[in-house]
């Protein structure tokens, strides 16, 4: 009995693995289309500054629908980007599209937009990625200084030496560097002190409270307080309630997105937030109707 048992989960366990292999090469098939296809798109979502309640910059996220497959989670298709080396393109692409939505963006007070970019260990690995990044920056006549390139962790641990050198090449420009998912990892305060990250991002995960508010509370302190003392702005993500933004707020937090404040926008909703006078600088506006 017990070996028919075993047997069957087996069986069980090979076509989930089976499934797996599946989904992912028909991911994998498509992806090297995607790009010549158009079926790429960004959407930003709004970066607040908590000491003005205005909107100083937003984050580009990557969209992929493919005829086929629909719309795929980035968590999905960027691992198998970042495996099969289409990311360094589809980076590109993010780059140059982002740059060019954001050329003239003002905010109400008609400062210009910040822009936060994601960009992935392999991106920063070529290098050439420089060259290409300033290329395009020269293209939309953007200047270094709207520009927060968002790395995790990750991109760190690889321990290349020209991911360092590269790095603060990208930092003297004037583009600003943001600690991505902070707290995620094994040694990010470390690389917080190796690197010259001008931000981090405390992730969702430490704000949304999947743990109770007291724990979240204290690590929020903690952090907040360590990255003052490290003049390190500190950015909050995955806000999704008044209660969060009013506890990070009291605690020092300089930046807030999430849900509460605005979901992901595509270049048209974003325009109207920022071009309507009448919207509360917290208003809800809705575009993308559901995420994860
Ligand atoms: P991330 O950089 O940490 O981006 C934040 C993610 O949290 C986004 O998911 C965003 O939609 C989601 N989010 C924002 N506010 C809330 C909230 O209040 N509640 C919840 N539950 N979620 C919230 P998204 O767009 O699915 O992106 C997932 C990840 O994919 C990103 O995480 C980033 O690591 C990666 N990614 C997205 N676009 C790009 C890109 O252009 N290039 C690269 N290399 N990676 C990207
Ligand atoms: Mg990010
Ligand atoms: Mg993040
Ligand atoms: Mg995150």
């Amino acid at each position: 009995q017990a070996k028919e048992g075993g047997k069957d989960s087996y069986r069980l366990f090979t076509s989930e693995m089976n499934d797996n292999v599946h989904r992912r090469l028909r991911l994998e098939y498509h992806l090297v289309w995607a790009l010549s296809r158009g079926e790429f798109s960004l959407v930003y979502q709004p970066l607040y500054n908590l000491n003005t309640n205005r909107i100083s910059g937003a984050e580009a996220l990557l969209r992929w629908n493919n005829d086929e497959l629909g719309s795929v989670a980035p968590t999905e298709f960027i691992p198998i980007a970042e495996q099969s080396n289409l990311i360094y393109e589809i980076g590109k692409f993010v780059l140059d599209t982002a740059m060019n939505d954001f050329a003239s963006l003002t905010n109400k007070e008609g400062d210009l937009l910040h822009l936060a970019v994601n960009i992935s260990p392999q991106q920063v690995r070529q290098p050439q990625f420089v060259d290409d990044f300033t290329q395009i920056m020269e293209k939309h006549e953007f200047a270094a200084e709207r520009l927060e390139l968002e790395v995790t962790e990750g991109l760190l641990l690889s321990n290349q030496p020209n991911v360092k050198e590269m790095l603060n090449t990208l930092h003297d420009l004037g583009t600003e560097l943001s600690m991505d998912d902070f707290g995620t990892g094994y040694s990010s305060l470390s690389y917080l002190l190796q690197f010259p990250f001008d931000a981090l991002k405390i992730d969702r995960e430490f704000v949304d409270g999947i743990t109770d508010v007291e724990l979240n509370e204290a690590l929020a302190t903690a952090v907040i307080s360590m990255a003052q003392g490290l003049k390190i702005k500190t950015v909050a993500e995955g806000v999704e309630t008044e209660e969060q933004l009013e506890m990070l707020k009291s605690k020092g937090c300089d930046l807030a997105q999430g849900y509460y404040l605005s979901r992901p926008l595509d270049i048209e909703g974003l325009k109207a937030l920022l071009g309507d006078t009448q919207a509360s600088p917290l208003g809800n506006t809705t575009i993308e109707s559901s995420e994860d």
